[in-house]
């Protein structure tokens, strides 16, 4: 039996978590307050995922800058490379809230979305 204790990062109350693994059951979670953290919790001890956020360049943008996110969580280990796919890119404005700036990211079937419109700079 092996104890992993875990802070819950799903909202900002960040609820202790403990989570029991042992061999052919499933994992236990004790210390969330709401489903999500329970789900957190399996998740994050057996396929934990992330959905990764940053900012891509748009020159020619107002602002140059645009928020992006992936569609969906992704693996956490295809965090890095979704990274390493993203150096360099630059996107064409105008672009619309929720298009898809990069698909199948890191070849993770998940698709990378602008989170905001930017409208061409005048
Ligand atoms: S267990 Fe629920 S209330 Fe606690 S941090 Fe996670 S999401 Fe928030």
């Amino acid at each position: 039996m092996k104890k992993v204790s875990l802070t819950c990062i799903c909202c900002p109350l960040g609820c202790p978590l403990e989570v029991t693994l042992e061999e052919g059951k499933d994992p236990v979670v004790r210390g969330h307050t709401c489903p999500k953290g329970h789900q957190y919790g399996k998740m994050e001890v057996t396929a934990p995922t992330r959905t990764l956020t940053t900012t891509l360049p748009v020159p020619g943008g107002d602002p140059a800058m645009v928020p992006v996110k992936t569609a969906a969580p992704i693996p956490k280990g295809s965090v890095l490379p979704a990274m390493e796919a993203l150096k360099g890119v630059t996107l064409t404005p105008p672009i619309a809230l929720g298009q898809v700036v990069a698909e199948n990211i890191a070849g993770t079937g998940v698709n990378l979305i602008a989170t905001r419109d930017i409208p061409v700079k005048e």
